[in-house]
């Protein structure tokens, strides 16, 4: 067996809320470790989850163990992970629990320190002695030097009210709220780095996030709808269940080409965009809309232009990157691991006939104007009807 302890933040979440919020934790943690393929079982204990893991400390079970600590990482709300031994209250079976588990290392441990930390106010020890107490010990028996300040093995010690607990190895999760917790919004969704990441800041804020995928085929190839597919799936591992719907924008950008004002064209896109988003989000429960700008990474996102593009909707938009620099993006990116495929080249629909001077400086005015040739409510209606739904896993 491996034991898991796994902490979630606390501060913020109140009363019968912390309930509701830890019973969600347990269902997307099951969700995220079925991938596993053993059995499993996780309790809540004072605070923090463990998770035992039909695992053990064996080459042959060496990976299954890591891959559990990957996921248990990787699962929303959690705001850090340890791997765990479950203690009998007494500091001689820690100390040589710790002293064995030093012994095992193919490395020599060069350091150590020993934090303990006590839930139970009524245990007799203070953290202090215990730490005293357990650190003596090892130092006994392996001649291992202490060191508070950048020790290679910090080991945590956990007195709970039933039990001690021993961590040996802490790996930061990605903090926030549990997937599933905060309502549901749409997110436009292109290949880019930025789409996804912003789905991704929403889905650990707790949302379900829809995703919409505009795509130019047959114009172009199919490229952004592979790339479209491929993110859902790895937002998925984050949210366990996506719906991905693949919305033809071509025959609009043809009506745009052929009516509109060259300028204008990425704006006008844009409009047609979230009229269509708006449309889908409503008949899915939607709260709101959440698009990867940030202003002034690109002509099209000036603050003008985001106003032109947020007249046409009557639901809230969310830009939750609005004030964030690409780099911070893109690492982000990697962390969640969208990163590999939006670097991949595509024909994206907004490089279609894009205009060599792009307007920064639009007013919703100028906009309605350019588009009073085209039968608006028509084009929206029809890519409402044309658009494809995919379920993800
Ligand atoms: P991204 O990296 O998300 O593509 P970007 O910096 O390239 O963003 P733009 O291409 O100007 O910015 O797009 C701005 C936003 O409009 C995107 O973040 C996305 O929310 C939405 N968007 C753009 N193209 C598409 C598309 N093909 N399908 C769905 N949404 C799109
Ligand atoms: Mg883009």
């Amino acid at each position: 067996m491996s034991l898991f302890a796994v902490h979630y933040h606390e501060l913020g979440l109140k009363g019968g809320n912390r309930r509701r919020f830890e019973r969600v934790l347990v269902g997307n943690c099951e969700k995220s470790l079925r991938r596993l393929g053993r059995r499993f079982s996780i309790r809540s204990v004072e605070k923090r989850l463990l998770v035992s893991i039909e695992a053990d400390d064996t080459d042959a079970d060496r990976p299954i163990v890591a891959a559990a600590f990957d996921l248990l990482t990787r699962i929303c709300g959690v705001a850090h992970v340890m791997r765990t031994l479950e203690l009998p209250r007494d500091v001689d079976a820690v100390a040589a629990a710790i002293i064995a588990e030093f012994s095992r290392r193919e490395q020599p441990v060069a350091s150590f320190r020993i934090s303990s930390r006590r839930s139970d106010k009524l245990f007799p020890m203070l953290s202090t002695e215990v730490n005293r107490e357990v650190g003596g010990r090892v130092v006994a028996a392996l001649g291992i030097p202490v060191r508070l300040k950048g020790a290679a093995e910090d080991v945590r010690i956990s007195v709970l009210r039933a039990c001690m607990l021993v961590s040996l190895e802490r790996r930061r999760g990605p903090g926030g709220l549990p997937a599933g917790t905060a309502g549901r919004v749409a997110v436009l969704m292109s290949g880019g780095y930025d789409s996804p990441v912003a789905a991704w800041q929403m889905i650990n804020r707790g949302c379900k996030a829809d995703l919409i995928h505009f795509h130019s085929h047959p114009l172009v190839d199919k490229t952004t709808q592979e790339k479209a597919r491929d993110l859902a799936e790895v937002l998925t591992e984050w949210q366990y269940a996506t719906k991905l719907f693949l919305v033809p924008l071509a025959p609009i950008q043809t009506q745009v080409r052929l009516h509109c004002p060259e300028p204008l064209r990425v704006i006008l896109y844009r409009r047609f965009m979230v009229r269509i988003a708006e449309r889908l989000a409503r008949g899915r429960n939607c709260d709101a809309l959440v698009t990867g700008e940030s202003v002034g990474q690109v002509a099209s996102q000036t603050l003008e232009n985001l106003a032109t593009v947020d007249h046409v909707v009557d639901m809230l938009v969310l830009r939750p990157l609005i004030g964030t620099d690409k780099q911070d993006i893109i690492a982000r990116a990697k962390r969640i691991r969208t990163a590999a495929i939006s670097e991949r080249r595509d024909q994206d629909c907004c490089q279609l006939f894009i205009p060599a001077k792009p307007a920064t400086a639009s007013t919703p005015q100028q906009a309605a104007l350019a588009e009073e040739p085209l039968d608006v409510d028509a084009l929206v209606s029809q890519a409402v009807e044309d658009t494809e739904v995919i379920s993800f896993p």
